[in-house]
């Protein structure tokens, strides 16, 4: 009933729903055959359609001793034929990643001995876990004995043995299963216990790229990417660069340059920007000091340094001040006092500012935002204030 072990490249079957049933808002269904290849060994499963019902996920158990149960978007009748149609781009990705994982397994134990310890093939860009410490030479090497075996385009059969006939197979690493094991040969490379589903030539899983690696449980985990996926890959990254290199008028494997350059650029102009609007601030505050004898100020100020301005004026004795500032489409303003002064702030802030629509708070500078047309009211509304105090 696995038929997609012998037909690893057809897409469309016909077949019996021989079980059906929901749980939990969920429908399931078996059927006597099927092409649909269930998540297991690192390959994630196919999707597609049962008689018109989306397929949205297959599943068997952890031994794959049990049937094959297709999870379905709504419910089909047991004893109904069904017509199948699996999502064939999807799978013959999974198809070109599982590969290739076999040919990377051979190309790192020729290379340097390592093993195989986990894999991940459910997302387009792969991992592999190795028994051996990272090394740039080691992966390098690996990937180009990967690659070069695409190119020899070897023929990848599989089979059945049983487990005793292991030993005598050279299988690459020992099989987890026990009674019927199926071999996946790749002719003169590698072979490997396997109940995935492969390409048919090596050539198919090309080009193989290892796009990343770090050190990983004491060993190296290593990202690829392999046929259609790598290649997309490729072909975003150079559209990237390619639109890069025409903003800096430069071929795009030589845009890291410019982009250096701008980099120091941005970097001297923002030191230069924090120095220029710390003197302004201070050079402001020393001209309200001035402005302001009684150090009791209203001024609209630079929206830039609002805050560097209101933070100095704090820290200076007897001041209570006002500073507004046009941000935009806004106002934003700062009410501040230093401790020495007896005014409420709370009650300035309620007086003058909460009726012009002002939000925010603080308890010895308050800061926030208020709509734009209340930027000047609100200085005429604190002098007014003020005056009526005294
Ligand atoms: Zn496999």
């Amino acid at each position: 009933m696995r038929a997609y072990w012998d037909h690893p490249y057809e897409s469309q079957f016909e077949a019996q729903v021989v079980r059906a049933w929901s749980e939990g808002g969920k429908h399931f269904a078996v059927l006597d055959q099927t092409l649909f290849y269930p998540t297991s060994g690192g390959q994630a499963c196919d999707t597609g359609h049962l008689g018109g019902v989306a397929v949205l996920e297959v599943l068997e158990d952890a031994k794959a001793t049990g049937p094959v149960i297709h999870r379905l978007e709504s419910p089909l009748l047991e004893g109904q034929r069904v017509v199948g149609q699996l999502d064939w781009a999807r799978r013959y990705r999974h198809m070109q990643r599982h590969t290739a994982e076999h040919m990377l397994g051979q190309a790192f134990l020729r290379a340097a001995g390592w093993n195989v310890v986990a894999v991940n093939m459910s997302n387009p860009v792969c991992t592999m876990d190795f028994d051996g410490p990272p090394d740039e030479a080691v992966i390098r090497q690996a990937e180009a004995l990967a690659n070069w075996a695409v190119y020899a385009n070897t023929a990848v059969r599989t089979y059945f043995i049983n487990d005793a006939e292991a030993p005598a197979h050279g299988l690459r690493r020992a099989p987890k299963v026990a009674g019927l094991i199926r071999v996946v040969e790749i002719e003169g490379w590698d072979r490997v216990a396997c109940g995935g589903l492969h390409v048919a030539r090596t050539g198919e899983a090309g080009p193989i790229k290892i796009t990343r690696f770090e050190r990983y449980k004491g060993g190296t985990r290593v990202y690829f990417m392999a046929g259609w996926e790598a290649l997309e890959l490729f072909e975003q990254e150079h559209r990237l660069l390619a639109r890069l290199g025409e903003w800096f008028s430069s071929s795009p494997l030589e845009v890291e340059k410019p982009i250096g350059n701008l980099r120091e650029e941005w970097r001297r102009a923002r030191a230069e920007n924090a120095a220029l609007k710390d003197e302004l601030a201070e050079r402001i505050m020393r001209d309200l000091l001035t402005e302001f004898p009684t150090q009791t100020m209203a001024a609209q100020v630079p929206h830039s340094v609002l805050d560097m301005v209101g933070k100095r004026l704090a820290e200076w004795p007897g001041v209570l001040a006002l500073l507004v500032a046009q941000a935009e489409d806004k106002a934003r303003y700062v009410l501040l006092k230093h401790p020495s002064r007896s005014e409420d702030l709370q009650a300035i802030w309620e007086e003058v500012l909460k009726p012009l629509g002002a939000r925010g708070g603080g308890a010895l500078v308050k800061l926030g935002v208020m709509p734009l047309k209340s930027l000047h009211p609100a200085l005429l509304a604190f002098q007014r204030y003020l005056a009526q105090e005294r």
